[in-house]
C-alpha cells in the first residue's frame, strides 16, 4: 500500500488536531467552512486518497467507520441529516484523504416534535 503524502492535512489533524469525537481509528471534526448548522467531517486514520479506495479498508473497519458516522450524527443531536462524500476534483473533492460530510440542522428535531403535537391534536 503506498504511504500517505507527507503534507496531508487530514493526516496531521488526525495526529494532532482538535476533534469533537474520537474512537479507535476515526475522528470527527467541525468543518472550518460549515455549509449547514451542523457540519462535521468524519476522518479515518487510515489514509486513502478517496472513496474509490474504500476496498483498502478491512471489512470490520469499514463497518465501524459507518457506525462512527451514524453515532457521531446521533451524538450531535441530529435526527435527519445528509451524509456526503465527494469523490474526485470535479465532484468537489478538495482534500485527498477520505472523509464523510455530515450535514444537518437541529431544527429538524423541532419540526418532528411539532408534527407529533399536531398529530396528537388531530387524534
Ligand atoms: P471536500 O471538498 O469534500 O474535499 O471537503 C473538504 C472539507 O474540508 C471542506 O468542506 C472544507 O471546508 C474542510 N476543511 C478544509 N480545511 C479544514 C480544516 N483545517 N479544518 C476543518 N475543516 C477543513
Ligand atoms: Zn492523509
Amino acid at each position: 500500500m503506498p504511504s500517505p503524502p507527507d503534507d496531508c492535512l487530514f493526516c496531521s489533524i488526525v495526529r494532532e488536531g482538535t476533534y469533537v469525537r474520537k474512537e479507535k481509528g476515526f475522528v470527527a471534526i467541525e468543518d472550518i467552512n460549515p455549509k449547514a448548522d451542523v457540519h462535521l467531517l468524519i476522518i479515518p486514520e487510515r489514509h486513502v486518497d478517496s472513496f474509490r479506495e474504500i476496498g483498502e479498508f478491512p471489512a470490520r473497519e469499514a463497518k465501524r467507520m459507518l457506525e462512527f458516522v451514524a453515532d457521531t450524527a446521533r451524538e450531535a443531536g441530529l435526527i435527519d441529516y445528509r451524509v456526503q462524500v465527494n469523490v474526485g476534483r470535479s465532484a468537489g473533492q478538495t482534500i485527498f484523504h477520505l472523509h464523510w460530510h455530515v450535514l444537518g440542522s437541529h431544527t429538524h428535531h423541532a419540526d418532528l416534535s411539532a408534527h407529533a403535537e399536531t398529530a396528537v391534536e388531530v387524534l
